[in-house]
């Protein structure tokens, strides 16, 4: 098995005194990298990504919080447990086989390093429908300890976010939806701006996440990147146009994007 290390930058973390259990999660997200996870839970408020694991569609394993810190992802049953997230959104989704598999793994790894047997999913100890109905759970928490060999792949060098990679997103979604049929190079110009559709409070989907998404880097809060236009949202959009001598009517249109792509 290997594990692929990161070089999240955390806050206050404490040591975990015992490991008794994993809970499952999903990531709620389609696709999502483990900065992304990281970027949300610092958005939160917390010290940074709250499960100690992701595991990617694709079947790789991610380290997120370090494995011996107490996570933030399952309120009241943090102090024994490791928190793993699988990529994706299984109210809806069915998972990838390579993902069941790289689970299984790193579940089987995890019970023969510390003993225990107990996996639970994120529902059994909290009000949520996390990980979704369509979580493989027994298929994945119900694999036997092994005592498999850990790799580990180094830290890359960490990924920034550039204003260029959002732009290309942003083009995607255009496209994606219909609103353009534009080059995705991640350079905003006029036919950039030409595909961004006017965007209220109401409005819900990948557009408003990324409309979010670019606030919150701002500096302009609007709290949790969920994709629905609601009062935060039109407020941190106010404030945006304030700051930049815009109509400040809480509403995306062609001079907000203007602004937002740094056109
Ligand atoms: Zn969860």
């Amino acid at each position: 098995m290997n594990i692929i290390e990161t070089n999240l930058e955390f806050g206050a973390l404490s040591t975990r005194k015992s490991t008794k259990r994993a809970i499952l999660h999903h990531a709620e997200a389609s696709k999502c990298t483990a900065e992304d996870i990281h970027r949300w839970h610092l958005q939160n408020g917390w010290s940074g990504a709250g499960y100690h694991f992701l595991v990617r569609k694709d079947g790789s394993i991610y380290r997120l919080r370090p494995e011996n810190a107490v996570g933030s992802h399952a309120k009241g049953s943090n102090s024994d447990s490791i928190g793993i997230c699988f990529e994706g959104s299984y109210m809806t989704e069915t998972m990838p086989q390579a993902q069941i598999n790289a689970g299984r793994e790193l579940l089987g790894y995890l019970k023969g390093k510390y003993g225990f047997s107990k996996v639970q999913a994120h529902r059994d100890v909290c009000s949520t429908n996390c990980p979704g109905t369509n979580f493989p759970f027994a298929e994945i928490a119900g694999v036997a300890a092994s005592n498999t060999p850990v790799n580990s792949t180094p830290a890359q060098t960490p990924t920034t976010y550039t204003g260029n990679d959002w732009v290309r997103r942003l083009q995607t979604e255009c496209n994606t939806q219909g609103f353009s049929n534009q080059k995705v190079d991640g350079i905003p110009g006029k036919n950039t701006l030409a595909g961004c559709p006017t965007c209220r409070k109401g409005a819900r989907g990948n557009i408003t996440g990324l409309i979010q998404e670019r606030l919150n880097s701002l500096g302009f809060n609007c709290g949790k990147v969920d994709g629905i236009f609601g009062a935060g949202t039109r407020a941190a959009v106010i404030a945006f146009q304030r700051a930049h001598g815009l109509t400040a009517d809480g509403i995306v249109g062609k001079n907000t994007w203007r602004a937002l792509l740094g056109l």
